[in-house]
């Protein structure tokens, strides 16, 4: 019976160091991908104008509309009217 307890139980902690590293894998992988939009190569972040006061913003911080960049919705929105 003991010996059935021990196999469940070693049978969890497999299950929960194999979520763990699941986990620690998805979250890397998001990581890396999040460098490769934002981040040049030496680490810095690419600077973009806002289209419709020049602002200069992170371009991750950025709203991306076709080839125009702005620092709020606002100003994306009022540059479409025009
Ligand atoms: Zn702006």
């Amino acid at each position: 019976m003991s010996l059935l307890i021990v196999r469940l139980v070693v049978f969890v902690l497999l299950f929960w160091v194999g979520f763990r590293i699941w986990q620690y894998w998805q979250t890397h992988q998001i990581e890396s991908k999040n460098n490769q939009i934002n981040k040049n190569e030496d680490g810095s972040e690419t600077m973009v104008r806002c289209e419709k006061c020049q602002i200069h913003l992170p371009q991750g911080n950025a709203i991306k509309a076709g080839e125009y960049y702005f620092c709020c919705q606002e100003h994306q929105a009022s540059f479409e009217k025009e």
